[in-house]
């Protein structure tokens, strides 16, 4: 999908030079890194050049000084009960929500909910647990919960048997969120029936609403059937400094063919050691400022403006009689299409006339047909440029 749009924007652009075309479909953070984190970054830099404070390979599992920084600050300050030879710090969410995959069997049944971020869908195929791609466009042996307007984009619990979910609150591509009481029934759900819950809470930093939890062990039960994912990427611009972790409770139990438990603490930790060298030292160093005071304030700075650019967003496409979803808790903005037209035609209609770029929801799996994704992460003055252009949208 993103080589399409790439491809659609390029002709455009080349057939209209003199258009000045807004991207609002980007999932890329736009604002530099924070002062707080580049100063820990050349500090770190300048402890490399000498041989006293040089560091080679590292432990697999990240530096003791920032695990046990998020399990202060992350878990701990909280109230949650997570120590930290349960942190895997790692290079990337989306390498860790592919990897995970190594440490479990391949006869498991897979459930995505629909729309989803397409990382989940695309590494289950790689290991081949997905079966054959059918003409509706789901693999046949994943199982698809459809996140739309009709049920509040709140997912229900399959039908069929399941051993693995993947979770992601606040959703990317949605924007919508669970409240602590929807995501229980998960969590219940998977005490019951011993499935797997792969949790991915990369925008838990854009949460404005006090009944969203930040973490899915906010939820009683949870250290028993689930694994979380966190990255430093949204939240504090990381996306091209890369670093994130990954939570696996001592307490997460897998089971073999027999029927007897296995640690899934072990086997990651196992698994990551084996095939990863860990994070730079001046990666982490830099991770490790990200919850100083100073590190915190500067974070929260940015993530208000792009949460600004959100409600302008929100608020001035509601205001014109469009059907808007997400943008509260998230950075992302799912438009229902107006007068039935498809995702693609959508997209190209806001292209072609008002210059303005967004993301089809269907490439985002079945269910987001007849939606289109719009996100905060542009500049202020470009969020309202596009908004007073979609003002005047004529359909
Ligand atoms: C951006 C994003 C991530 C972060 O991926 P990184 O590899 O850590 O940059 C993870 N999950 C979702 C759903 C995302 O949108």
């Amino acid at each position: 999908m993103f080589s399409d749009i790439a491809k659609k924007v390029n002709e455009f652009k080349a057939a209209h030079p003199e258009a000045n075309v807004i991207r609002l479909g980007i999932g890329d953070v736009t604002k530099p890194l924070p002062s707080a984190i580049i100063n820990a970054m050349h500090a770190a830099v300048d402890e490399m050049a000498n041989a006293s404070t040089f560091r080679g390979y590292g432990p697999e599992q990240g530096y003791d000084f920032l695990v046990n920084t998020i399990v202060e600050n992350d878990y701990k300050a909280r109230g949650l009960d997570i120590s930290a030879d349960e942190i895997f710090v790692s290079d990337g969410s989306k390498s860790d929500t592919g990897n995970i995959g190594d440490i479990l069997g391949l006869d498991n049944i897979v459930a995505v909910t629909d729309p989803v971020y397409p990382v989940y869908v695309d590494t289950n195929v790689m290991a081949g647990r997905a079966g054959e791609l059918q003409a509706n466009g789901k693999w046949n042996k994943l199982v698809y919960i459809p996140c739309t307007s009709e049920n509040d984009f709140i997912p229900s619990l399959p039908t069929e048997k399941v051993d693995i979910v993947y979770l992601c609150y606040p959703n990317n591509p949605t924007g919508t969120t669970l409240t602590k009481d929807q995501l229980k029934v998960w969590v219940d759900y998977a005490l019951q029936n011993k499935v797997l819950i792969l949790f991915d809470g990369a925008y838990k930093e854009f949460i404005t609403e006090s009944d969203v939890p930040h973490s899915i062990y906010e939820i009683e039960g949870a250290r028993e059937v689930a694994i979380e994912f966190r990255s430093f990427s949204k939240t504090a611009g990381f996306t091209g400094t890369r670093c994130a972790y990954t939570v696996v409770p001592k307490t997460v139990m897998g089971y073999t063919k027999t029927g007897e438990k296995i640690s899934y603490n072990k086997l990651w930790n196992r698994r990551h050691t084996t095939k990863f060298n860990g994070v730079p030292y001046i990666i982490q160093r830099a991770a490790e400022a990200c919850f100083s005071a100073e590190g915190k304030k500067q974070i929260k700075d940015i993530i208000d403006y792009y949460m600004n650019n959100a409600k302008i967003i929100r608020e001035g496409l509601a205001s014109e009689g469009l059907q808007v979803y997400g943008g509260v808790n998230s950075p992302y903005i799912w438009v229902k299409t107006p007068k039935g037209m498809t995702s693609w035609g959508f997209f190209d209609y806001l292209l072609n006339d008002l210059h303005v770029v967004g993301t089809p929801g269907v490439g985002f799996g079945p269910s987001g047909e007849g939606y289109l994704r719009l996100t905060a992460f542009g500049t202020l003055e470009n969020t309202k440029e596009a908004v007073g252009r979609l003002k005047k949208i004529s359909i």
